[in-house]
């Protein structure tokens, strides 16, 4: 049996679904953390799939997520629907319930967040609650993993029986309920024909939902009749079609919230998140508190913390390598064979895991942000400067999960409802650093500014997003003109982090890089290798200047020697971070040989710089344009490629040239 999970945004859905399903999924104290569906096998019960849905907060979707929930519901015909509703707000999330109780299917709701509401002294009356609804209710706390098995059985046992909704009418006596039952009346046949609850329709027709009229095809007289019934209606009513009906929700959650809820005042985690957002969201205190909060942040990870590990495990790293190549010249193995696990296999991916600490401390610190609830008001305080180039504060989201990796970040984008935010915010992702670009930072940062590390890394994140703003001005004032769409979002209350959280998106972090180590790079470092030790007639070359490698990267080296770097070993370095960024790290160790001073063979401070700017810049890898391409199509895809490297040209042509004029 399949049952899906629906609820508001950050109700606790993916929580849930994470203990009753054992995956992994991404929890966050941030609206829209889920934008695609996901199933797992409930354990103990292997034949139950259960279905973890975006948030929603009505069945009249805007954005593309929800559509995703609502096609599920609606098409996807689920044997049952759990329903899960934050206790702690629980007004605003029976919204959702009474509308997903017109669907006519087995239902129960799971009422969670119970531990918060009774560490608050307050209390719900379930069974008094499951009679005004007619449906099961089944209190729990998912975080705490409290009432998840009775849920299930709750959940099987109403799926099995196909017990519906025991009640299906939330109207007081008035002119709504006299419209929605005229037109079920009117269209109960053409609902019975496609298939969905006749009262559902007419709620939706009765809303004024496009979609619906269309699908039920409607003769133009019954469309006729049906205007004219609303139009009654709302005079009679005084308000407009929605809000009539929302205000008949409402009248039947107040009525029913009286009668079971008992409330003990404002909640404890809501007066303190009150008290902090007094100095976070202060009017002049805010940005200048943010821009505090990373640099804390970076400073932690690239001097403190991360800086320091990934030092140690380099050198360890470093001194394994050693020791195998000696064993190996011991034991006398062939001088080719010798060269491609030591050159090729070993000082390739061995360049890129030293950098796991950094990116795992990074991550570390970012999840304690999100978890806490803190990044949800970093969009709500940047909403405003967002505005003047074009963006919303909906868009920080992607924007910032783009530091991690340009993949989900582009998908995230799809929680922004208009297509003209979607495709702003998706061109403005590759100007983020991504934790593939970080080992090449904290690479050259090392050899070349080593006085300097923290602050020039810093100035490759920030510069990043400062060209990244100036690009999305630019996009405003040309392509992008209209305004973007309104960003409405409630503030949850700051929460403790959670460690299992945390630690589990810092596993999810080095898990996905060492995979990334052990095949991308791993594959590109050992083509690279075979390209530079054989010329075109498989002979060995005694170095690497004579290798087919050589002479196609010498070709290619024309294009950067205006930028300060035209050996042909940087410019194949750059080819291969196509693949993945830290390629180019890789890359550069094989052809070196892997010592800082090989690299300051090749470069200057000047032209280091300009190449860290290049590679911050020019296009994404293989990866993300693949990702843009699905979800923008091709044009979309060409052009962030074209532009990207384009920008990163110029860019590093301006630093370079102009550097050169001061030295
Ligand atoms: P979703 O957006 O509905 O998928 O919600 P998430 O599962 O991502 O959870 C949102 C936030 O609520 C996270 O910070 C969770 O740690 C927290 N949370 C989830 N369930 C509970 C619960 O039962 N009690 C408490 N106190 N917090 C919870
Ligand atoms: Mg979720």
């Amino acid at each position: 049996m399949t049952f899906a999970l629906a609820g508001n945004q950050n109700s606790g859905k993916t929580t849930l679904f994470n203990h009753l399903t054992g995956s992994n999924q991404h929890v966050g104290n941030f609206p829209g953390v889920t934008v695609e569906r996901k199933s797992g096998g409930i354990i103990g019960h292997k034949d139950d799939v259960l279905v973890d849905l975006p948030g929603i907060y009505s069945l009249s979707p805007y954005s593309s997520e929800e559509i995703v929930t609502r096609d599920f519901l609606i098409k996807g015909k689920p044997d049952g629907i759990i329903n899960i509703v934050d206790a702690t707000n629980i007004e605003r999330n029976l919204y959702l319930t009474l509308q997903l109780i017109e669907l006519r299917m087995p239902i129960v709701l799971a009422l969670n967040m119970m531990d918060e509401v009774r560490a608050n002294h307050g209390s719900i009356d379930t069974e008094r609650l499951s009679e005004r609804l007619g449906i099961p209710v089944v209190p729990i706390s998912a975080a705490k993993k409290e009432g998840l098995s009775e849920l299930v059985s709750q959940a099987k046992a109403a799926a099995e029986r196909r017990a519906l909704p025991t009640r299906i009418d939330f109207c007081s006596a008035g002119p709504v309920h006299r419209t929605i039952h005229a037109i079920s009346h009117l269209i109960e046949d053409h609902a019975l024909r496609i298939n969905v609850p006749e009262r559902f329709a007419a709620t939706k027709l009765v809303e004024g939902d496009a979609p619906m009229m269309d699908a039920l095809m409607l003769s133009e007289n019954e469309k006729d009749m049906i205007e004219h019934a609303v139009k009654e209606m709302e005079d009679e009513a005084g308000t407009d079609r929605e809000a009539a009906l929302a205000d008949m929700r409402y009248a039947f959650i107040e009525e029913a919230c009286k009668a079971c809820v008992t409330r003990v005042g404002e909640s404890k985690e809501y007066r303190r998140s009150v008290r902090i957002d007094s100095l976070l969201t202060h009017k002049y205190l805010a940005i200048p508190a943010f821009l505090a909060v990373m640099l804390i942040v970076f400073w932690l990870t690239f001097d403190v913390v991360g800086g320091n590990l990934s030092g140690l495990l380099g050198a360890g790293v470093d001194a394994f390598i050693g020791a195998v190549d000696a064993s190996l010249i011991n034991f006398g193995l062939n001088p080719v064979m010798r060269s491609f696990l030591v050159e090729g296999v070993l000082s390739g991916v061995g360049a890129v895991l030293g950098f796991i600490p950094i990116i795992v401390s990074l991550f570390f610190f970012l999840s304690i942000l999100e978890d806490s609830g803190y990044m949800a008001r970093v969009a709500f305080v940047m909403d405003k400067p967002m505005r003047k180039i074009g963006l919303s504060g909906r868009s920080l989201a992607p924007l910032l999960i783009g530091f991690g990796c340009s993949v989900p970040a582009v998908m995230a984008a799809r929680t922004l409802s208009g297509r003209r935010d979607r495709r702003l915010t998706v061109l403005l992702i590759p100007f983020m650093s991504c934790s593939a670009k970080l080992p090449v930072y904290a690479l050259f940062t090392a050899a070349f500014f080593p006085r300097y590390q923290a602050l020039v890394m810093i100035s490759l994140y920030v510069g990043g997003i400062l060209l990244g703003v100036l690009s999305a001005y630019i996009a405003r004032k040309t392509v992008f003109k209209d305004a973007p769409l309104p960003f409405v979002m409630e503030l949850p209350n700051y929460r403790f982090p959670s460690v299992k959280t945390v630690l589990r998106l810092m596993w999810d972090k080095a898990a996905d890089f060492l995979r990334r180590a052990l095949t991308v790079i791993l594959t590109a470092t050992v083509i690279i290798w075979f390209l530079q030790s054989f010329d075109a007639r498989l002979n060995t070359v005694a170095d690497g200047s004579g290798s087919m490698l050589a002479s196609v990267g010498r070709r290619a080296a024309v294009i950067f020697r205006p930028l300060g770097f035209g050996d042909w070993r940087v410019s194949t370095s750059i080819i291969t971070g196509f693949m993945a960024k830290e390629a180019v790290i890789s890359t550069l160790a094989v052809l070196t040989g892997g010592a800082a001073a090989g690299l300051q063979s090749l470069f200057s401070p000047l032209s280091a710089l300009s190449f860290l700017l290049f590679t911050l810049l020019y296009t994404p890898c293989v990866a993300a344009v693949g990702v843009i391409k699905r979800e923008l199509g091709t044009l979309s895809a060409m052009i962030t490629v074209l532009y990207q490297t384009g920008f990163a040209w110029a860019a590093a042509f301006i630093v370079y040239r102009v550097g050169m004029m001061f030295i």
